[in-house]
């Protein structure tokens, strides 16, 4: 499972990161000195960025940032306390009711990020008494917050819905069932059967909680997720999303029945504990939220570049002249803007990222924890801004540098 924490720390920390840097585990943070967006300033270059969640290009959009701005005025910045103390102010509300309405649910709740979003959610809806059925491949956040929740932890793997059937007839002795997956998966790109789950959920009277961070803004015919793709909106019992993905600002959202909302109002220690966001961060998420209303061509354009990335990667990898019939690199299931490049070594995944910036294109090797052993790669995740001449020079990199 994806968390990030080590399982045994070491005796000394100096000897943890040599271990780890053996490993080729060890990382470092890189200093970007521009602004967001399909180009980046990176140590003092400028690179093709291919490894931000900035989907829509939203981050740095005029319409959000003015947003931004008109709110400082207004509202000021900080929330000066929590939600439920006197940290509750107008955009928060306003930004709640807009999210309602957009993934079609009685209620939503603002939270200060995604992670806390999933932390608040999966523990306010799942105890002791419970088990919580999640898929393997889950985003860290997830994995976390059931570990905390005090209910009974169980996982299947990645899409295996069979697999998933069978723990939940096992599962009747427990009070609550909560399913929980990531919609379109964060690492691999691709996506959860949901009607496969909503079927599942209500043969088992199970409650079905999904993880729209990458999916909303992107997929649908209006952007509202994967749930709207797949025609299920209204069958699921939870949906978690993030204003910082597409929606390119910062805190996440639970969307569910009103019951439910106010229960975690009420209960939730990860959305009472805390400071409420700045209101001018819920006035951008709902600039972001105009754009994707107002523009449905950002998200057109960016599936179907994606489409044609994961095609030709597809290409080269199927062609690739070193590979032999046990390593050969894949781009696994990806069905959407975000493509892994799947080498299996992690110093082999991490070779190949530095080739690429060498050639000016930042693409990020993911290494285990993060993926599990054996399957590091490279991380695409095309926005809307990059052109077709872009994604033309990633390609013919990738094509020159693996091996
Ligand atoms: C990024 C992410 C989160 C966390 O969202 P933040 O707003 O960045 O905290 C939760 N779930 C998934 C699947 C994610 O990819």
């Amino acid at each position: 499972m994806n968390s990030g924490e080590p399982e045994h720390h070491p005796d000394s920390f100096l000897d943890g990161l040599e271990a780890l840097s053996r490993q080729g585990l060890r990382r470092r943070l890189r200093r970007i000195n521009s602004a967001q967006g399909g180009r980046l300033s990176l140590d003092g270059r400028d690179v093709c960025c291919f490894s931000s969640n900035n989907y829509l290009g939203l981050a740095n959009h005029p319409h959000v940032t003015a947003a931004v701005r008109d709110a400082v005025e207004r509202w000021g910045w900080g929330a000066a306390a929590s939600r439920l103390i006197t940290g509750h102010m107008g955009p928060h509300e306003q930004l709640e009711r807009r999210l309602a309405a957009f993934k079609r649910t009685e209620a939503a709740l603002v939270c200060s990020t995604g992670y806390q979003a999933n932390l608040a959610a999966i523990r306010g809806i799942a105890g002791a008494g419970d088990v919580v059925i999640i898929d393997k491949l889950n985003h860290a956040s997830i994995v976390d917050a059931c570990r905390g929740s005090g209910a009974v932890l169980r996982v299947f793997p990645h899409r295996d819905y069979d697999k998933l059937a069978r723990l939940l007839d096992r599962s009747g002795s427990f009070r609550r069932r909560v399913i929980v997956t990531d919609s379109l998966f964060s690492m691999d790109g691709d996506l959860a059967d949901l009607p496969r789950l909503v079927e599942l959920k209500r043969r088992y009277d199970a409650l079905l909680c999904i993880d729209e961070a990458h999916a909303t803004g992107v997929l649908g015919e209006n952007g509202r997720g994967l749930a709207e793709a797949a025609g299920v909106e209204g069958e699921i019992d939870v949906v978690v999303g993030t204003l910082s993905k597409a929606l390119g600002g910062i805190g996440g959202f639970i969307a569910a029945r009103a019951e439910i909302i106010e229960w975690l109002i009420n209960t939730a220690g990860a959305f009472i504990y805390t400071t409420a966001l700045p209101p001018a961060a819920c006035a951008a998420a709902m600039a972001a939220l105009d754009i994707v209303e107002r523009e449905p061509q950002r998200r057109r354009d960016l599936l179907a570049s994606a489409a044609r990335l994961r095609r030709e990667l597809a290409e080269i990898c199927s062609s690739n002249r070193h590979a032999t019939s046990d390593r050969r690199p894949s781009i696994g299931d990806s069905a959407s803007q975000i493509v892994p490049l799947i080498v299996g070594d992690a110093a082999e995944a991490v070779r190949l990222a530095d080739a690429l910036l060498d050639d000016g294109l930042l693409v990020l090797p993911i290494r285990p924890p993060t993926v599990p052993r054996g399957t590091a790669r490279l991380r695409i995740s095309l926005s809307c801004e990059h052109t077709p001449a872009d994604v033309d020079r990633l390609l013919a990199a990738i094509d020159r540098h693996l091996r």
